[in-house]
């Protein structure tokens, strides 16, 4: 598995196959300095809640800004932590910084919601409950704004012990949420045993459109409801998917039609625009 994802982060450098493969080693040796340095930025990406068509929560998106090789995504140095190890001040970091940020928001009377991913190897580290704590006392936000995003496949690569952690963190009061939901290769009958308040629907099933309005979308949509849990679609690129994603009950949006992720300055100036520009003008009603 790991072996596998390491691979994926070696296809996806845009520079030659052959520099990315001999910097890969490189690039694990960088990663504490990249810490060090100020070299990780988070980048935030915005959800529409479907009800008041207000932007009431954002996801912590982790991007490095290596000085050499340009702006890497996380698909190329994530899954290198995750099997270095390096994860847990990877983790650690962007819990920090992202909680730091959302009480900056705060102060500056924007109260928004913070989504943080978490990897699999997170969830089997005894220490990450703790780590959740501090984070939130450093930072003076309160558990319940917070949502901790986990794949299936993280949660499934231990089921026991997976369902353990994530109990102890919904005890702190902190959000829990499936991401990519409809990916892994588990069965909607997990949904109802694992502790979680949220699914994220996979961007995948939306198709080039109208895939909400599929019968499996449907269904997953229903059922998430039924156990009362919240649903996000994730991945909306346009704005035709608008009525199917609302029409199948989905309580937030998120994708490039709304914004891409944006750094911290530039999320402040699009949450201006869209306090006074709301929905694109052929959906407002
Ligand atoms: P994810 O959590 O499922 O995040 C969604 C990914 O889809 C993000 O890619 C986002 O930029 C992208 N996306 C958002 N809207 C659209 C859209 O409309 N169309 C398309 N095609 N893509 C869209 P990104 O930022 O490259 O992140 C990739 C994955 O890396 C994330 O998937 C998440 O699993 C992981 N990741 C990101 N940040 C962190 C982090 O801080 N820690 C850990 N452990 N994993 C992270
Ligand atoms: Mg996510
Ligand atoms: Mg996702
Ligand atoms: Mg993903």
């Amino acid at each position: 598995y790991e072996a596998k994802r390491t691979t994926v982060g070696v296809v996806v450098y845009d520079t030659s196959v052959d520099r990315a493969q001999s910097s890969v080693p490189g690039l694990l040796l960088e990663l504490p300095r990249a810490i060090q340095n100020d070299e990780l930025v988070i980048y935030y990406q915005p959800k529409l809640d479907l009800n008041t068509h207000q932007v009431l929560s954002v996801e912590a998106l982790v991007r490095w800004a290596h000085p050499t090789l340009g702006l890497l995504s996380p698909d190329q140095f994530v899954p290198l932590a995750e099997a270095t190890g390096m994860i847990r001040q990877l983790t650690s970091w962007v819990l920090g910084t992202a909680l730091s940020q959302a009480a900056a928001w705060r102060a500056s009377g924007r109260s928004l919601r913070m989504a943080v991913n978490i990897s699999a190897r997170d969830l089997a580290d005894a220490t990450l409950p703790d780590r959740v704590t501090s984070a939130l006392a450093r930072s003076g936000i309160p558990a319940d704004q917070l949502t901790l995003e986990l794949t299936e496949s993280a949660i499934m690569a231990d089921e026991a012990r997976g369902t353990e952690v994530l109990s102890q963190l919904r005890e702190l009061g902190v959000r829990i949420s499936l991401d990519d939901f409809g990916t892994g290769y588990s069965s909607l009958a997990y949904l109802e045993q694992l502790p979680l308040d949220e699914v994220k629907i996979d961007r995948s099933f939306l198709g080039d459109g109208d895939g909400a309005e599929s019968f499996i979308v449907r269904s997953m949509a229903k059922m998430s409801h039924h156990l009362g849990l919240q649903i996000v679609m994730e991945g909306v690129e346009k704005w035709t998917s608008y009525d199917s994603v609302a029409r199948i009950g989905c309580d937030e949006l998120q994708g490039f039609a709304l914004s891409p992720p944006l750094e911290a300055l530039q999320l402040e100036d699009w949450l201006d625009g869209w306090a006074v520009e709301g929905l694109p003008r052929p959906l407002q009603r």
